[in-house]
């Protein structure tokens, strides 16, 4: 099938690849925290999302809506990527309350039956719409942001967490309520004295610790999921701290 991309792919090949993929910001003690990104980084990300998207069920023809917006790149763009990899359809949508009517557009108008990344404000006018439950009915499973929780809290699909902690990405536990991290990546040091993550592989942001602030808790467990052997729990911190 010839479409209207081919010549712009064609155009790529051509063009050299800069070093880096892009450039990420994350929250750190002091504030906003520019690193780089490379492509061998966003290449092994996008495996571990395949898999984890494997797990869910998603496959050749399946619709996911992805609920992120252009600067969330450094954690959404493997999620989209993995998508793609696996032959099923990226329903995009911002997280922003100005997009319920594409999302109400998406939901009638095609089974998806995954949704990553909801948020509050779009999970609220959602609510306001037809509610929430209605929308959804039809989605197997919905990996909500940690504002969502609450809003997501009944439905009766399968429901995890998505969380950007740091330069790392946690994703959903398949047995309850919990996260991983991709830990052949990520060295996760959450201790009393605070949270720590360290990039174990080569990745172009450096193999020093990042100290991160405290405004989520994690909690390590042992894990008995096919999708790792520790888990962890984030407990968004209280907001007076
Ligand atoms: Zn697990």
């Amino acid at each position: 099938v010839t479409t209207t991309l081919d010549p712009v792919r064609q155009a790529t090949l051509e063009v050299p690849r800069q070093p880096l993929r892009c450039i990420g910001t994350y929250s750190g003690v002091r504030g906003a925290v520019d690193y780089p990104i490379g492509w061998d980084d966003a290449s092994r990300d996008t495996i571990w999302v395949e898999t984890f998207l494997q797990h869910l069920g998603v496959s050749a023809g399946d619709f996911v809506a992805v609920v992120s917006t252009g600067h969330e790149a450094p954690w959404y763009a493997p999620v989209v990527d993995a998508v793609n990899r696996l032959r099923a359809t990226v329903c995009p949508l911002e997280p922003a309350r100005f997009e319920v009517g594409r999302a109400l557009m998406f939901f009638k108008r095609f089974p998806v039956s995954v949704v990553i990344g909801l948020d509050a404000e779009l999970g609220e006018a959602l609510e306001a719409s037809a509610g929430i439950a209605t929308v959804l009915s039809r989605v197997r499973s919905v990996v909500s942001r940690p504002d969502a929780t609450s809003l997501v809290q009944m439905l009766q699909s399968n429901k995890g967490m998505i969380a950007p902690v740091g330069p790392a990405l946690a994703l959903p536990c398949l047995s309850g309520s919990f996260v991983h991290f991709n830990e052949d990546e990520w060295q996760i040091d959450a201790s009393a004295s605070g949270l720590a993550v360290c990039a174990k592989r080569g990745r172009a942001v450096g193999a020093r610790p990042i100290n991160l602030p405290d405004t989520i808790r994690v909690v390590e467990r042992r894990c008995e999921c096919p999708y790792g052997h520790r888990s962890f729990q984030l407990v968004p911190a209280e907001k007076d701290r």
